[in-house]
């Protein structure tokens, strides 16, 4: 599932952070857009695995389930450099003077668009024991794949291509930043190939994609919580001439499930006891997402006494184990009696004011 971030920066598992800082610095180095050597896709793809092995929280995440849970915050959207720069927020952005024209220069190489495929985002429903204990989920959307015919050229088999109008067959352009600096940047239109398709293909009209129908299996984590969204890289819309694909967003919710409330990892359900039992003590059956459990309550069990049941929470995301469920005991004092009921109660109530007479 998704990519392999490791490989990308050419770093090994047990990498320490400084390994991979430097790992990903070079690889930025050689790849930025705006050298010789550039290449905007394998930058941005440098950039997202930097974005997770770079940091701590994340990289565990990645080892862990093969993905990260970046919350619902941290779509890419269309933009290519949403991921490397304007998601940069939570991200050390150490680059050295290299970067200074992108951050000055008003925006990513002035007028290099790539053509990386854009996120595609779905909201999927999952019942509270699903959430509690993890479940692989196919869900079903719309995307655009690569066309396989002219494997994602848009170019049709075997048609010859024209030089590039806009670059003259040279793969750059050269751009004027900040009025001053003249800098050689991969052509907008032709991506640094030189050249543009003569022939359109025609399963995809040209595009280099074709929209179908996908199912797309995910692992959704035990321990997940409503809001939290999961990414598979790399499985949102194809790019376009080969470019890198988006990413596809799972926005979990999660279905209320009657008598429990979540609480962080802890799960809280609330039992309304006739007051007899309470001070009698008694077993009462809970529910808990294992199924029931009898619960002791101990004679004289004041209201809203908490009872713990260990390791019957929610899964911990991130580590082993689970929270607990608190039983919360209400005592329930009747308001409507029955003649019986009455006569009972009045019974008991003489007894136990017996003591107290001078009171009333
Ligand atoms: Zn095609
Ligand atoms: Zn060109």
């Amino acid at each position: 599932m998704g990519k392999d971030y490791y490989k990308i920066l050419g770093v090994d598992k047990g990498a320490n952070e400084a390994d991979v800082k430097k790992a990903f610095r070079k690889l930025a180095h050689q790849y930025h857009p705006d050298k010789t050597t550039g290449d905007v896709d394998k930058f941005k793809e440098i950039n997202e695995a930097y974005q997770v092995l770079g940091n701590q929280e994340k990289r565990q995440q990645y080892d862990q389930f093969g993905t990260t849970f970046d919350g619902a915050q941290g779509f890419g959207g269309g933009n290519p450099f949403a991921q490397g720069f304007g998601g940069a927020q939570n991200v050390d952005f150490d680059l050295g003077d290299i970067f200074s024209s992108f951050f000055n220069g008003g925006g990513p190489t002035g007028n290099t668009r790539s053509q990386r495929g854009s996120d595609i985002e779905v909201d999927l429903e999952i019942s509270l024991k699903e959430a509690v204990f993890g479940i692989s989920q196919t869900v079903s959307i719309r995307k655009q794949n690569s066309c396989e015919p002219c494997h994602g050229t848009g170019a049709d088999k075997g048609t010859a291509y024209d030089e590039c109008k806009t670059c003259g067959g040279s793969g750059k352009v050269t751009t004027t930043v900040m009025g001053t600096f003249r800098t050689q940047t991969v052509c907008p239109d032709c991506r640094g190939k030189g050249k543009t398709i003569k022939d359109k293909c025609g399963a995809c009209s040209g595009q280099g994609v074709i929209t179908e129908n996908a199912d797309i299996k995910a692992e959704i984590p035990a321990g997940i919580d409503e809001g939290q969204a999961i990414r598979l890289a790399g499985q949102g819309n194809a790019g376009k001439n080969g470019s890198a694909a988006g990413d596809l967003y799972i926005n979990i919710h999660v279905k209320p499930e009657a008598g429990f409330e979540r609480q962080g990892f802890d799960l809280v359900t609330e039992y309304d006891v006739p007051f007899t039992m309470t001070a009698l003590g008694g077993d009462i059956k809970v529910k808990t997402i294992d199924g029931q459990v009898k619960l002791k309550i101990p004679a004289g069990t004041p209201s809203g006494k908490k009872f713990i049941l260990k390791d019957k929470g929610v899964t911990h995301l991130k580590s082993r184990g689970r929270g607990d469920q608190i039983v919360i005991i209400n005592v329930d004092v009747p308001t409507k009696l029955s003649k019986k009921q009455k006569k009972l109660l009045e019974e008991l109530n003489e007894e136990l004011i017996k003591d107290k007479k001078s009171w009333f």
